[in-house]
């Protein structure tokens, strides 16, 4: 590719994506968990050695850079023998924006007054193919040998003959390996390891400021006002027992003005400082001090505490145009998720009963909501998966083919908005508008053109204008689709017939059986009906052993599933049933994974180390990896196992598992891993969830839609 064709191809992605803010590429900044880093290996050939823990490198609390950690290079230059050590860059979910880097750069500390320069490793760059860069030798780029003392490193890229530099943002990561055979004891420690664009930030003069801080059963809250300056990478945290001596505790992204310090102790008053660091690591003036004491809480004081922090993902979360919810975050930034958003809107419903927010405050995110949604692409007035916030374009992020409309999204989007067409029925204007437009989004939406054929017995999930029915996916359950057909059915405008339940949803010949054993691996429930007994309890529906929990959530977070009773079963006994038999699957753990047991269970959909995974309870789909939201979300039909969970998950994991949006979305013990984002489509259930719990009211507000009765009447009827 020539100059002027890199300069073009440049200006062209700049011009997309103007607004999308560009992320750093971090390879390392802090391990959440303690002990070891998930993305690193190590190895070795005897003599030589490095210290690892089952091949990944230990992790230190007590020397580092940026607080918590660093990572610990503790090796023997073997006269023989060699040894090495790689990172990998997690590639979170939406991170894929990233600034166009110049050097390499990274925090050094040396451990021993006995390593000499020519003792230090060697360094490579490696590409996404696993080809290596050529060495280049840490030595070089070092300006001096200080004992006890951390430096930055910079290296650039240009050093690294063969990294290929044009594909940067989908490299894998760095190489340490051995330089010398000295067949002496080293110890480094390095930390902050990045691909950094070079430039001079000017250090930050603003003081930081905090506004609040409130304690909780074992964490802290602290707010502080938010800087909007490029220049800033972190927040950083300090912590004091005394209010005179304050230790840097842990690092916040600036696009947050929050941190939750999980303290480990109930009856602690901790006070607060923060600063800002810029690019370059500089420290600005610490704000003054905060101070709060933690508390033991009530069952129903930690209920509220955990809607409270989910809530926050939608409310202070919400992509800053359209007020909607961001699909993870940290993720894109400006890009809408539609079904998240729905659940989201209940997550704001409930919040605003708990008192979290003002109705009035509500109401003003409801009016800029909808008239968002009024002008957002639609596709025979269904809603694309994802959408720009900024421009209100459909946005294809899950490729090109992704570029219409979504039905099933766009029931989870609808589910949310006609429980606020209910919630919002009082005098004011604001309430007036919101219930218009809901009404006019919700009577646009042709249900019946994603049919595709006039007799078809099947809903489809997508429709794109240029390439019309290309993905060809039917819905068919069991599965998370049951609403996409009830509001299908219960549409004014563009209704299906209710025989559509029976001849779609339900689906009983070739087609229905093969779609379940296909996804499924198994013919049990391919009938629809299962009629198996699994751990001791009968199921009357559903593939598999019932399947990831998210089937028995995302349908019914406002559809009230003790109101539907068909030819088979009634739904919330049959959901109940679904959340038992994950239980005991998790109790009886046939994987035999860390960690499981009677507080720790609930297989879903969820991040996992590399990839986001519909799990299941059965061997084939159990990864050893637990999302919170599976045993939360599942309160109504498991109200006793699902506190416990939440109970193990804040008291036990809370270190590394809850943070300013609630719990993180997924972790792993078997591996050492958690995930580092929150995702839309998991905070808002266990908000909602644990709300028709508690109170019933998105069930009731929901249910009230009076399209509802008329649906179910009509599928009772088989009309
Ligand atoms: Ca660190």
């Amino acid at each position: 590719m020539n100059r002027t064709l890199i300069i073009l191809c440049l200006l062209v992605s700049s011009n997309t994506f103007t607004q999308e803010p560009l992320y750093d590429f971090l390879l390392f900044a802090n391990s959440r968990m303690d002990g070891s880093w998930f993305y690193s290996k190590a190895a070795y050939r005897s003599p030589s050695w490095i210290k690892n823990r089952q091949g990944q490198l230990p992790v230190s609390n007590a020397t580092f850079f940026t607080p918590g950690n660093a990572l610990e290079l503790a090796f023997v230059n073997g006269k023989e023998g060699v040894w090495s050590a790689s990172l990998f860059r997690p590639e979170l979910r939406g991170q894929d924006r990233l600034q166009v880097p110049t050097h390499l750069s990274f925090h050094l500390y040396l451990d021993s007054n006995r390593t000499t320069l020519q003792d230090l490793p060697a360094l490579q760059l490696l590409n996404r193919d696993s080809s290596a860069s050529q060495k280049v030798l840490l030595k070089d780029f070092l300006q001096a040998l200080p004992q006890k003392k951390w430096q930055r490193v910079k290296v650039p890229l240009s050093a690294f003959e063969g990294f290929k530099t044009a594909h940067f943002a989908t490299s894998m990561g760095i190489l340490f390996s051995q330089n010398s055979n000295d067949g002496n004891e080293h110890r480094l420690f390095i930390d902050d390891i990045e691909l950094i664009a070079e430039k001079d930030w000017s250090p930050i003069a603003t003081v930081p400021s905090l506004t609040k801080a409130k304690g909780y059963g074992r964490h802290i809250d602290i707010e502080w006002k938010r800087l909007e300056d490029t220049s800033i990478k972190w927040v950083k945290i300090y912590r004091s027992a005394d209010g005179r001596n304050f230790v840097s505790t842990g690092i916040q992204w600036p696009a947050t003005h929050r941190y939750a310090d999980f303290v480990g102790e109930t009856g602690k008053t901790y006070h607060y400082k923060v600063s800002f660091l810029n690019k370059n690591y500089e420290e600005s003036r610490p704000s003054s001090a905060l101070s709060a004491a933690t508390k033991s809480l009530t069952d129903e004081e930690l209920l509220t505490m955990v809607q409270e922090a989910c809530f926050r993902y939608y409310w202070e979360g919400a992509e800053l145009v359209s007020g909607l919810a961001r699909e993870n975050i940290p993720g894109r930034k400006n890009m809408v998720a539609t079904g998240a958003s729905g659940f989201g809107l209940m997550a704001l419903i409930a919040g605003a009963e708990r008192g979290f927010i003002t109705r009035q405050q509500a109401a003003e995110r409801f009016v800029k909501i909808v008239r968002f949604l009024e002008k957002a692409d639609k596709f025979h007035g269904a809603f694309s998966h994802f959408v720009d916030g900024p421009s209100a374009k459909v946005e294809p992020f899950f490729g090109a083919r992704d570029n219409g409309g979504d039905l099933v999204e766009t029931s989870f989007l609808l589910q949310g908005l006609l429980a606020a067409r209910t919630y919002f029925k009082g005098p004011g204007e604001n309430e007036k508008i919101i219930r218009g437009l809901v009404t006019k989004l919700w009577e646009g939406v042709e249900w019946s053109w994603y049919r595709r054929f006039p007799e078809s017995k099947f809903l489809y999930w997508h429709w794109s204008p240029d390439k019309e029915w290309v993905i060809n996916h039917r819905l068919i359950g069991w599965n998370e689709t049951m609403i996409t057909y009830l509001l299908a059915i219960a549409s004014p405008t563009f209704g299906v017939p209710a025989s559509m339940y029976y001849t779609g949803w339900a689906n009983l010949d070739s087609t229905g059986q093969q779609y379940r054993w296909a996804w499924s691996g198994t013919k049990e429930g391919s009938m629809y009906i299962n009629g198996n007994t699994y751990f001791g309890i009968p199921l009357d529906v559903g593939v598999s052993n019932g399947g990831p929990l998210f089937f028995i959530h995302y349908s019914f977070l406002g559809f009230d599933p003790r109101r539907i009773t068909d030819a088979y079963t009634n739904y919330f006994t049959n959901n109940q049933r679904i959340a038992r038999i994950n239980y005991r699957y998790c109790l009886e753990n046939p994987g035999n994974y860390t960690g499981y047991g009677d507080s720790a269970w609930g297989l879903t959909a969820s991040d996992g180390p590399y990839h986001y995974s519909a799990d299941e309870p059965v061997g084939r789909q159990d990864r050893g990896k637990i999302a919170p939201t599976g045993a939360i979300s599942s309160f109504p039909y498991t109200p006793v196992e699902s506190m416990k969970a939440l109970k193990n998950y804040y008291y036990n994991h809370g270190k590394f598992l809850w943070g300013e949006y609630g719990f993180r979305d997924a972790y792993n013990l078997e591996q050492n891993w958690c995930s580092e984002i929150y995702m839309g489509l998991n905070q808002a259930p266990m908000v909602v969830m644990i709300e028709n719990y508690r109170t019933g009211l998105l069930w009731r507000l929901f249910m009230e839609n009076p399209e509802m009765k008329k649906a179910l009447d009509r599928i009772k009827r088989k009309d």
